[in-house]
């Protein structure tokens, strides 16, 4: 199974056969690309690249799937009410699907 690094690097080396860096959403969706820039930070202040899919950012996707794995983050950071809040939820079952990739 790819990871979302190795997912990500795919769709950035088709970008780059296309002579395209940094695709705009219209032209990922023209080509099938899965990333497109915005040029825009995020909510969470991230400037980086958009799933086409669900116009999320890649690094809170990636934020997302670490706290979800319980790696890179401190045990005083996991405790932190929202983030506690979230993996509750990922536990029960109630959103499987919740960081949208
Ligand atoms: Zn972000």
């Amino acid at each position: 199974m790819m990871s979302k690094t190795d997912f990500f690097r795919k769709d950035m080396q088709k970008q780059q056969e296309f002579g395209i860096n940094k695709a705009t959403k219209e032209q990922a969706i023209l080509y099938g690309f899965k990333f497109y820039w915005t040029g825009k930070e995020c909510a969470n202040g991230h400037l980086t690249y958009r799933y086409v899919s669900s116009d999320k950012c890649r690094q809170c996707s990636l934020d997302a799937c670490k706290i979800k794995n319980g790696y890179g983050k401190s045990e005083e950071e996991l405790s932190m009410g929202k983030v506690r809040a979230k993996i509750e939820d990922y536990k029960l079952g109630k959103e499987e699907d919740w960081w949208g990739d």
